[in-house]
């Protein structure tokens, strides 16, 4: 197994949808750790990097070795045949080989965080 570490930037507010708010009552909820920070989780990371795989794939060409299936093909349903990306990402039909977890704050901002949950 080979362990990647990740970093993101935003450059605009960002909301995270966890999928358990009650509709029209609230819209947006902030995920928090059982410290209270904010973190992303990595479903919503992975989902994310999928579809900007998918889309580098399909507009720039393939280097050699890659394949992805066809676009009136949502998902490859054989593992032995899958396209890299569904390999990679996975899918309903095939388990995942890259597994990502949550995004948390670095080191250098949780004691601001922290402060700031504080003071309420
Ligand atoms: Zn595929």
């Amino acid at each position: 197994m080979t362990e990647i570490q990740y970093s993101i930037t935003f450059r605009t507010p960002v909301s995270i949808f966890n999928g358990l708010s009650i509709a029209g009552l609230v819209d947006r909820m902030v995920m928090r750790n059982k410290e209270g920070l904010p973190y992303i989780p990595g479903s919503s990371v992975k989902g994310r990097w999928r579809f900007f795989a998918e889309r580098l794939l399909r507009t720039n060409g393939l280097p050699d070795g890659l394949k992805i299936h066809g676009k009136k093909d949502p998902q490859c349903k054989d593992v032995v045949s899958a396209c890299t990306l569904c390999k990679l990402f996975g899918n309903s039909a095939i388990p995942a080989t890259l597994f990502i977890s949550q995004a948390e704050l670095d080191d250098t901002k949780k004691p601001l965080y922290r402060a700031l949950l504080k003071q309420n």
